[in-house]
């Protein structure tokens, strides 16, 4: 038996291609055969500017699937259980999974990398599957499950901006990006109770989406007239809450001069550059900058019953099903802007 899976051998170059068989290897794995994937807006950074690899990435991070092995140390999963896997593993046993910070487990990695093989095929091996996996309390066909897909990445991240942004209770909150990361941060500021919520894009499909989920307000100016936009809507001040959800030198640089002296930027946008811009005038108005690659195991409880109760919808950000074959026109689709999220049913 050998199956498909996805391979990016340079920009613009993403192949399905059958390949061995994912199989256990430590005591600790369990293999799952994926039902649901998806294409993620971090993997159009390598389909734009990946150099050329003669052996190619295995791609994708986020999975819903069906458990068909696992190892003999493997104790919360068993073969049959329905499962979500974060875009991250973890062993939830270490020093930083008890804190919460599940992607700095000292056991843990990332899947679609050189070291551990992605989830856009057939099939993917789970390391660390006790700490990793959560078992998904509904059937495979279930009509959340677009939603339930989100706890992979998107929904966690656009969960752990708002975390790192402070949003809270009554507070201005402004969402840069509107990506499925940006529109899931919508969501997670209305969840959080924000009161004002600014999203700051420009595609019109998006912008009707995010205001759906909570958005009150719709800058699509950039630069210095998007921040005079965002203190125009907020008498002056700029927003308690900036979720960045983007990476690019001039939505980290508009993240720090929307907030408010004393307010909290919330970065989840893979920076693209090594220097942060506006160090200074951070400093000087006492913003918080925090954020990183978000730990979405540790939200997964959380999140978890507000889908399945009907609170939340992060699954409306997939406009596309794909079958795996069409995969390489997934990311040509989502890098074009014609699709916001592509998922992928193997
Ligand atoms: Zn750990």
């Amino acid at each position: 038996m050998r199956m498909r899976a996805t391979l990016m051998y340079g920009a613009g170059d993403v192949r399905v291609e059958t390949v061995p068989d994912a199989s256990l290897i430590e005591p600790t794995d369990a293999l799952v055969t994926v039902t649901r994937a998806c294409i993620c807006g971090s993997d159009l950074w390598p389909f734009k500017k990946m150099e050329h690899s003669d052996t190619g990435r295995r791609m994708g991070h986020e999975a819903i699937g069906v458990v068909g092995a696992v190892g003999a140390d493997v104790r919360s999963v068993k073969i049959g259980d329905l499962v979500v896997m974060p875009f991250a593993y973890s062993d939830g046993t270490c020093v930083f999974c008890h804190e919460g910070l599940h992607t700095s487990c000292v056991h843990g990695g990332f899947f679609g990398t050189e070291d551990t093989d992605g989830a856009q095929a057939e099939a993917v091996r789970v390391p660390q599957a006790d700490g990793t996996l959560v078992v998904l309390p509904v059937s495979e066909d279930d009509a959340l499950m677009p939603s339930l897909l989100t706890l992979s990445d998107v929904m966690g991240t656009g969960h752990h901006a708002a975390v790192a942004a402070k949003v809270g209770p009554g507070k201005t909150a402004a969402v840069i990006g509107d990506g499925a990361v940006g529109l899931c941060g919508v969501i997670a500021a209305k969840r959080l109770g924000a009161g004002q919520i600014i999203i700051l894009g420009r595609h019109p499909d998006r912008i009707a989406l995010a205001r759906e989920f909570g958005a009150t307000d719709v800058v699509s100016e950039r630069g210095d007239e998007a921040v005079e936009r965002v203190r125009e809507l907020t008498d002056g001040y700029g927003v308690h809450s900036v979720l960045e959800c983007v990476g690019l030198e001039q939505s980290e640089l508009t993240a720090i001069e929307i907030a408010r002296p004393g307010g909290a930027v919330g970065r989840v946008g893979v920076p693209q550059d090594e220097t942060m811009p506006a160090s200074q005038q951070a400093f000087f108005n006492n913003i918080n900058v925090s954020g990183g690659p978000a730990p979405v195991r540790a939200y997964i409880e959380e999140l978890l019953p507000d889908i399945t109760e009907g609170r939340i919808e992060p699954g409306r950000v997939f406009d596309r099903v794909i079958g795996l074959d069409e995969v390489p026109d997934g990311y040509r689709a989502m890098n074009d802007r014609e699709a916001i999220k592509v998922m992928v049913k193997p």
